[in-house]
């Protein structure tokens, strides 16, 4: 575990191989259960390129009335799926915070998609940390500081691979510069065919 930043904290390989394959199959019942949608940006309602889903009792969503957490899938009108037992567990020993997380960001990016520099301000609860799991194929992530115009730095995520971003980090910049192309995944999963990545994001609304 190495402390990136004030309050960022990288695990490489949190999740061993077998932990990435049963998670895999977990977050594929959940995309079945609760099917990738396209979020749009408020007010252009211009696409993202990434799609999403969510599990847990409250699920992010972005159309053109804004941003904010639901307690049901937007299409289908049906409560997120559960958050599976493992990534709770993966809160309790990555957060330090006393409260389980509420919500489960499900972020799939195809081998084109990006996210631009962001904050995660939308809960209510600034005091619990952010904790993102990455599958599949591997990203350039990009972290700045708490103002858009800080600097800012990039690495990789890997399948595996976890970060914190806790106090002083829990509003700094970041987003995903690019899906970096590979030909083999470990996981021999269909949901990852063609270079595909997905990152999990843990999170306490309210
Ligand atoms: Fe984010």
């Amino acid at each position: 575990m190495s402390e990136i930043a004030p309050g960022a904290f990288l695990h490489r390989g949190f999740l061993d191989e077998a932990a990435q394959e049963s998670l895999t199959r977990e977050i594929t019942d959940v995309i079945t259960r609760a099917p990738l949608f396209v979020p749009r940006m408020p007010r252009t309602g211009k696409p993202f390129s990434v799609r999403m889903t969510n599990c847990g009792s409250l699920g992010w969503v972005s159309d053109a009335r804004g941003y904010r957490y639901e307690p049901r899938h937007p299409e289908t009108g049906e409560p997120w799926p559960a958050m599976p037992r493992r990534l709770l567990e993966a809160w309790k020993q990555l957060a330090n915070y006393h409260s389980p997380p509420e919500a489960c960001l499900v972020n799939f990016y195809g081998p084109k998609a990006r996210m631009g520099l962001h904050q995660d301000r939308d809960e209510q609860d600034l005091e619990a940390p952010l904790v993102s799991l990455s599958l599949g194929a591997s990203c350039r992530f990009r972290l700045g500081g708490a103002r858009r115009a800080d600097p800012t730095r990039s690495f990789v995520l890997a399948s595996g691979d976890a970060l914190v971003l806790s106090g002083p980090a829990r509003l700094c910049f970041h987003g995903v510069d690019r899906i970096l192309p590979s030909l083999t995944t470990a996981l021999a999963s269909p949901v990852f065919e063609g270079g595909a990545r997905i990152n999990l994001t843990l999170r306490r609304v309210t």
